[in-house]
């Protein structure tokens, strides 16, 4: 049995202060860690050189705006963006996937257009096109997954029409770590002349991705997944996308001119960035790409593979436990989804937290998902950069001590 991942990181551990009380912090799908230089260049930020951005002709407000200017720069060449300008920031992935729902949806949906989702989205994947959907006349339709917890390519195709004019895909499951072929619906999408757009909450935090290879005109993602602070996401759009798209919010900083009767936009992408942006969290992304850049995004995702084999083949020797995802490392990332035969996944979580063992049990925000799988709730351990053997054994441990609480196996 593999005992150490070759790719081994967990001296990272040392990085992330929180990770000095001993948990066995396995929830990072939620929300990950911060590391020392992340929460450092946010406090020397706004100790020194902190004022709003695009608006001061004093030097403070100058500093600050260079700042925020140049995260959206490292962000680009973080996602392999050709234009800069085409980084959107908003408050996370919620908001990124509402912009273009509502900004591009009700510009460019008409009655009977079709929206194709999946099966495995998160509600931030779903909803807003329900509402999108509702107000425009389009209809909604998704594509189911198959018994062995990947995304049903034949059904996509069959279902990829001239009607579809956007099709809404998640970049990796929240709940069953897959990773559907996003290039490969892209490049199908395209030739429908449908949009797509990838839900990349899960997948840019642990996989280096290249916005022009993975063929979108839409990528979506969160800070606080990647490292980062919570309040800033990216919306990335293909330039001529972004042009299709209307600001779904108004207000200061993306007009060019307004009168008392109307307004005409600044340029992409200020024009959808209404009201003071997120300056300090901005500044904290960057610092949390240089973090993950040092690294290796390579050497991020071999890791995170590597933990859930090993985690995949111990749970598998655990009484009663069933996986609710892939069990090969094909096309997974590292999101492992647990049910105990006649467990709650509340009491198991409960009972791993006694264990000093982080995990989050409940729908994952994936309701529909959850019943195609038949559950009401799954326990999921996420691993990350500062993730090792050690929090894996813990898992196990606590996992067989619910088992033998309720009398499993
Ligand atoms: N999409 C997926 C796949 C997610 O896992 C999440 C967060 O859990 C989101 C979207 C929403 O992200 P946020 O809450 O940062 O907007």
């Amino acid at each position: 049995m593999k005992t150490t991942p070759t790719t081994e990181l967990s001296h990272l551990k040392a990085d992330f202060p929180i990770l000095d009380s001993g948990v066995h912090f396995l929830d990072s799908g939620a929300s990950s860690q911060k590391p020392t230089p992340v929460l450092e260049a946010m406090e020397r930020f706004a100790r020194t050189s902190y004022a709003n951005v695009h608006r001061g002709a004093y030097k403070l407000s100058v500093a600050s705006t260079e700042a925020y200017e140049a995260a959206r720069r490292r962000v680009a060449r973080f996602i392999g963006a050709r234009d800069h300008n085409e980084v959107v920031f908003t408050r996370g992935t919620t908001t990124a996937i509402n912009t273009v729902a509502f900004g591009w949806g009700m510009e460019n949906l008409e009655p009977g257009d079709h929206i194709l989702t999946t099966e495995m989205e998160h509600h931030a994947n779903l909803v807003p096109w329900q509402m999108a959907a509702r107000r425009t006349g389009a209809i909604l339709d998704h594509v189911p997954i198959t018994e062995d917890f990947r995304l049903d390519m034949d059904v996509l195709e069959e279902k990829l029409g001239d009607h579809v004019k956007m099709v809404a895909v998640t970049g990796m499951s929240n709940v069953l770590g897959t990773i559907p072929d996003v290039s490969r619906i892209s490049h199908l999408a395209h030739e429908q002349g449908a949009r797509v757009l990838v839900d990349a909450a899960q997948l840019v935090p642990h996989r280096r991705i290249d916005v022009n290879d993975l063929g979108a005109d839409f990528v979506a993602f969160s800070a606080h997944k990647m490292l980062g602070p919570t309040g800033i996401g990216v919306l990335w759009g293909r330039m001529e996308a972004l042009e299709e798209t209307e600001p779904f919010e108004g207000g200061g900083e993306m007009i060019a001119d307004v009168t008392l009767q109307s307004a005409t936009w600044a340029e992409i992408p200020h024009r959808f960035e209404a009201g003071t942006p997120p300056i300090i969290e901005a500044v904290g992304l960057h610092a949390a790409i240089d973090y993950l850049d040092a690294i290796g995004m390579e050497n991020v995702f071999a890791h995170d593979l590597e933990l859930t084999g090993i985690a995949l083949e111990r749970l598998g020797d655990v009484p009663g436990l069933q996986i609710q995802g892939p069990l090969s490392l094909e096309d997974r990332g590292g999101v492992v989804s647990m049910t105990m035969d006649g467990i709650h996944a509340h009491d198991l979580a409960t009972i791993l937290d006694e264990n000093d063992v982080a995990v989050r049990a409940g729908h994952h925000c994936a309701k529909p998902l959850m019943r195609c799988l038949g559950v009401a709730a799954t326990a999921r351990a996420s691993f990350y950069v500062y993730n090792d053997v050690s929090d894996i054994d813990a898992l196990v441990k606590g996992l067989r001590r619910a088992g033998e609480l309720f009398g499993v196996g």
